[in-house]
């Protein structure tokens, strides 16, 4: 009804226009035509120039793209030196590339008084040859907007593959699996997603001329994964900014450290350290490990929310587990008089969560729990490394935090699941 409302006056306007158009006062009608607006492009009206476009070829430099529109070779080394400079930092020009030569309306030699070429999808080098050579980099006007997505997990798959149907760019769809897997981090296993996992997402895009180029960052989350589901908040406990972190929907901060130890009541029998005498293999070798010496029976507690990846028994290690937290860090316990009930690789373990109990199985002189640390792939040792802090709510945010996520925790659960598409198999 609205729409045909506003169809009726559209037609009503144009009949008034084409009513003023024929008619024969010529003074009053020039007034009430409408003229489209000039289009504007690296901010230069295309209307006042003859525009000539072109695109680099293979083997081009600055010489190829410039001598054709009289361009002198002394100006080209000019321009060349000006935007190899740091400030510009355009060293030459990538094939393929698209740019704009602008020269006077009529000019029938096509000599260039300006020429655009595209550092990028958002800058842009202006070169100006009206007199003395100008080379300036300038930037489209970047938009940022807030958009949503969601999607869904399905077999043989993972987030990445899952993004990927939603965003069209692949740089983005890199920096949203980061963004995702960063807030998400110390609570779900990204390599072990299930099929049947269900994210979905509010963040920021960046785009120039409608084209998105790069997310800007997210702002909430929600993830589905073996049905349970978590919510992630960005919020700032200060009014600076200068706390920014993401909490879940009681208030609690997502990222949370390592426990300092993998049992709560213990004293280190041996440090980590590159050079130690064994003390049952009688030889000076690397400890890559910290031992904590408790009584048998202790409970061992993972130190942060993570995946089993490994929980067997060998002749040095004894029985041990082994957790991987995230892409970055995987923890190991060694010399367990046993696992704890439920133990065993694939399954999911929070942090401080009983894994198994100290003993002195394998190479081991009295109970202890030797704990190892990898950090990409790397072994070292955990009490130097430096992790994320943690930064708590204290309780008198809480209130305006849970009123300020209420309104978002509702846009969130009324978003719908955006199905996954299967590619459907051409004829
Ligand atoms: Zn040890």
């Amino acid at each position: 009804m609205n729409k045909a409302l506003h169809f009726a006056s559209v037609i009503l306007l144009f009949m008034l226009i084409s009513c003023n158009g024929s008619s024969n006062d010529e003074s009053t009608d020039k007034d009430t035509i409408i003229v489209p607006p000039p289009v504007i492009e690296y901010g230069f009206n295309l209307d006042s120039f003859q525009v000539i476009r072109d695109t680099v070829q293979n083997g081009w430099t600055l010489s190829h793209v410039l001598s054709p529109y009289g361009v002198s070779q002394l100006e080209i080394n000019q321009a060349a030196e000006m935007a190899a400079d740091s400030s510009i930092g355009l060293k030459y020009v990538k094939e393929g590339s698209p740019f704009v030569i602008f020269a006077a309306k009529g000019d029938t030699s096509k000599t260039a008084l300006y020429c655009v070429y595209p550092k990028n999808i958002v800058e842009y080098v202006v070169f100006d040859f009206r007199d003395s050579v100008v080379v300036e980099l300038k930037s489209k006007p970047n938009k940022v907007t807030e958009q949503i997505l969601s999607g869904e997990i399905v077999q043989n798959s993972n987030l990445t593959f899952a993004l990927d149907q939603q965003l069209q760019d692949i740089n983005m769809t890199g920096e949203m699996a980061e963004y995702i897997a960063g807030v998400f981090a110390w609570t779900i296993d990204f390599f072990r997603l299930h099929p049947g996992d269900q994210f979905k997402v509010i963040y920021q895009e960046k785009s120039v001329e409608g084209t998105p180029y790069q997310v800007g960052g997210i702002t909430s989350a929600w993830f589905k994964h073996q049905d349970k589901e978590f919510y992630a908040f960005q919020f700032a406990l200060d009014s600076a900014r200068t706390k920014v972190g993401f909490f879940n929907e009681e208030g609690k901060e997502m990222r949370r450290p390592f426990l300092m130890a993998p049992v709560k009541f213990s004293r280190i029998s041996s440090g980590y350290s590159n050079n130690r005498f064994h003390p049952v293999q009688k030889r000076w070798k690397a400890h890559l490990g910290t031992d904590y010496a408790a009584p048998k029976g202790t409970p061992i507690l993972a130190t942060a929310n993570g995946t089993v990846i490994e929980a067997s028994y060998n002749g040095g290690n004894g029985n041990y587990v082994k957790i991987r937290h995230d892409a970055t860090y995987t923890t190991q316990y060694l010399h367990m008089t046993g696992f704890a009930p439920g133990i065993k690789k694939g399954v999911m373990v929070q942090q401080g969560q009983t894994i198994g109990y100290v003993g002195s199985t394998g190479l081991a002189t009295g109970p202890h729990v030797c704990y190892r640390f990898w950090k990409n792939g790397k072994q070292i040792d955990h009490r130097t490394e430096k992790f994320p802090t943690s930064i708590p709510m204290v309780d008198s945010l809480l209130p305006s935090y849970l009123e300020y996520i209420k309104p978002i925790k509702e846009k969130i659960d009324s978003m719908p699941i955006t199905p996954y598409q299967v590619e459907e198999a051409a004829e």
